[in-house]
């Protein structure tokens, strides 16, 4: 599995020498019908253009950019669903675009997927800190990539029919991802909103810290459960007197008060 990536990458040399004819900072390659926008910023050649010719494969329209400012450039204009982020690029690197991309209101929804070599660790605790959705550790075969892409995806889709959502003094309208104490909005990032809305909507159940990053992140990383503390602590000082529904039940995770529904 090792090589995979490149094993292929060379497989397919030929196909996609087709296909590129000649290498751009920026490439847009969409296809009419395609509906779900992938950007990958990555600079190695061979691994970006092998993602995009099996992306492309799969049905999605790709954009493709080697550095992160290419990268927030294309996000800014194209508005990708989500966004494939290499973490050792040139110049400004995986975390700083993913800081970039939490600045911008515009962009800071984007589902962003990290895409990491081994013994990276230190670097995807701050990125689950700096809200990127999901991990994938390099090298990784081609199909868990996809996989990975489709339960991201399936998982930021809004769903209309959420209702708004009160909890003591707080409110949430997952569909316009706002949240509210007192009627006052909360600015709140993408990652610290899905917590919020994942306790809100299991009030007054207990929520294991793995069922949290599972609910949040797409699945649990060994380890990582601090991460969900300091989001919690992190969410309690935005939501200020609102933060009194959230309990801490020591040793296990936490809960909303509330009726269970
Ligand atoms: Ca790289």
């Amino acid at each position: 599995d090792c090589h995979m990536v490149f094993m292929r990458a060379s497989h397919y040399g030929r196909t996609m020498a087709l296909v590129h004819m000649k290498p751009v900072t920026a490439v847009e390659r969409e296809k009419p019908m395609a509906e779900v926008k992938i950007l990958i910023i990555e600079d190695e050649k061979d691994i970006r253009e092998l993602l995009a010719f099996t992306l492309a494969r799969e049905g999605f329209a790709t954009l493709e950019a080697d550095t992160g400012t290419a990268g927030i450039d294309l996000a800014r204009t194209k508005h990708p669903d989500l966004i494939l982020l290499d973490l050792m690029l040139p110049g400004m690197d995986g975390l700083a675009v993913c800081r970039q991309l939490q600045r911008e209101p515009a962009m800071a929804g984007i589902p962003v997927i990290m895409l990491t070599a081994k013994g990276e660790e230190i670097d995807r605790i701050v990125g689950l800190e700096l809200g990127a959705a999901d991990y994938l550790v390099k090298p990784c075969s081609l199909r868990e990539v996809v996989l990975r892409i489709r339960s991201v995806l399936k998982r930021s889709v809004p769903s209309a029919d959420r209702p708004v959502l009160q909890c003591g003094q707080v409110e949430i309208d997952s569909t316009g991802h706002t949240a509210r104490v007192d009627g006052r909005p909360v600015d709140l990032t993408v990652t610290e909103f899905r917590l919020l809305q994942d306790l809100i909507e299991n009030r007054g159940k207990v929520r294991t810290r793995e069922q949290i990053l599972n609910a949040v992140w797409g699945h649990s990383f060994e380890g990582y459960a601090r991460t969900v503390d300091t989001h919690v602590r992190r969410l309690r000082a935005k939501l200020g007197e609102g933060a009194s529904m959230i309990e801490t039940i020591r040793g296990i995770g936490y809960r909303a008060k509330g009726q269970a529904t």
